[in-house]
């Protein structure tokens, strides 16, 4: 036995660690990254503005600058608090670390692994209620779950992933209202989606809204936000480490983010490519395609592991789920633009025959 196998918590032992495959010169399409980097007419500005960061110190420890540049991005009211995260799943790993060991998470299956990978560092319990065959949410039997399991947290992926639905927005409203727990409605694809949770954050006090750059552009920064009432913001905030938002990310995001044109006109690039991708797709036989209000689009797949392993032949990276599992015949990709897409349309085509 090696020292760490005798010293470590058996639990942690047992853990999966979460896999990121390589991707050198590969086209990725299987996290959800926007294709679209720091435009090139930026690049000498941008390169000049970081230059000036005073890396030799540590950086604004409440982010000032950067959480006005989010409040703007994302119209944030003024009321409302702000809790910034090195990505949102540092915020997913804060709310944990929030609970008592022994409470339960709850969420629903399938959605974002984080919610129960964070479950187990923090020595809590998880449930995942199983979606219905459209992936949407049975209420009867969530309300029931919650009444008897009676959750701490409740996750809900708004719109979800890997399905890239968005549950009905009165279904989420009950559940908010039925549970004594911290409702967390994880907008990590707003910006693809036609619907929020963040102006509902003034009615009830058991709701935060999470949020993140990741998927409009900048998953590299690795920043993410965490919207709720003044008093719940204040209170999670003493959870968060000091300093964990690197200078460089607050002066990249600053001086990026403040294009707030160009993100909004390259999300809706997305959304129309994802409209495309969706109805070639859907021509093909061998495949179902799921609606999505996501920048991906989950498939169902005759022979998903071989289209996988085909595709990463042609050096296109997509997402396939393990076997043994709901979505082993299926498969998510994120949508590209156009140029990437049509190399993928291709050879998907050409796999199908
Ligand atoms: N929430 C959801 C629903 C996600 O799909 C992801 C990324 N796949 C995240 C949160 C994490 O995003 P990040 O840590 O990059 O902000």
């Amino acid at each position: 036995m090696t020292f760490i196998d005798q010293w470590l918590r058996t639990d942690i032992r047992n853990i999966n660690a979460y896999h990121v495959p390589s991707a050198k010169n590969m086209l990725k399409m299987d996290a959800m990254e926007s294709p679209f980097g720091v435009p090139e007419e930026l690049k000498d500005e941008f390169l000049e503005y970081i230059s000036y960061s005073e890396v030799n110190r540590y950086p604004d420890a409440n982010a000032n600058e950067l959480q006005a540049t989010l409040r703007s991005l994302m119209d944030i009211p003024k009321d409302f608090g702000v809790l910034l995260g090195n990505g949102s799943d540092e915020l997913i790993q804060l709310l944990s670390l929030a609970c008592s060991s022994g409470e339960l998470i709850m969420s629903f299956e399938p959605s974002f692994v984080m919610y129960e990978l964070v479950s187990k560092f923090a020595q809590l319990n998880y449930h995942g209620m199983p979606l219905d065959e459209n992936f949407e949410i049975d209420l009867k039997s969530t309300l029931l779950a919650i009444q008897s399991k009676k959750p701490k947290l409740i996750f809900i992926a708004y719109p979800n992933n890997p399905t890239g639905n968005s549950f009905d927005y009165d279904v989420i409203k009950e559940i908010i209202r039925s549970t004594d727990a911290l409702v967390v409605l994880d907008e990590a694809y707003y910006a693809y989606s036609e619907k929020s949770f963040l102006a509902e954050i003034k009615n009830f006090s058991n709701l935060v809204v999470l949020r993140t750059i990741s998927k409009i552009g900048f998953a590299g920064l690795r920043l993410g936000l965490l919207v709720g009432s003044q008093e719940t913001i204040e209170q999670l905030n003493k959870l968060r480490l000091p300093y964990n938002i690197n200078i460089l990310t607050q002066v990249s995001a600053n001086f990026l983010l403040k294009d707030r044109q160009r993100i909004v006109s390259n999300a809706k690039i997305i959304i129309n490519e994802r409209r495309r991708l969706y109805d070639e797709l859907s021509l093909i036989q061998s495949l179902t395609v799921y609606p999505s209000q996501a920048n991906f689009l989950l498939i169902k797949a005759e022979n998903a592991k071989l289209l996988l392993e085909s595709l990463k032949d042609s050096r296109i990276l997509i997402k396939g789920f393990a076997i043994s599992t709901q979505l082993e015949n299926f498969v998510r990709i994120s949508v590209g633009e156009a140029k990437e897409n049509n190399v993928l349309l291709e050879c998907i085509k050409e796999f199908y025959g």
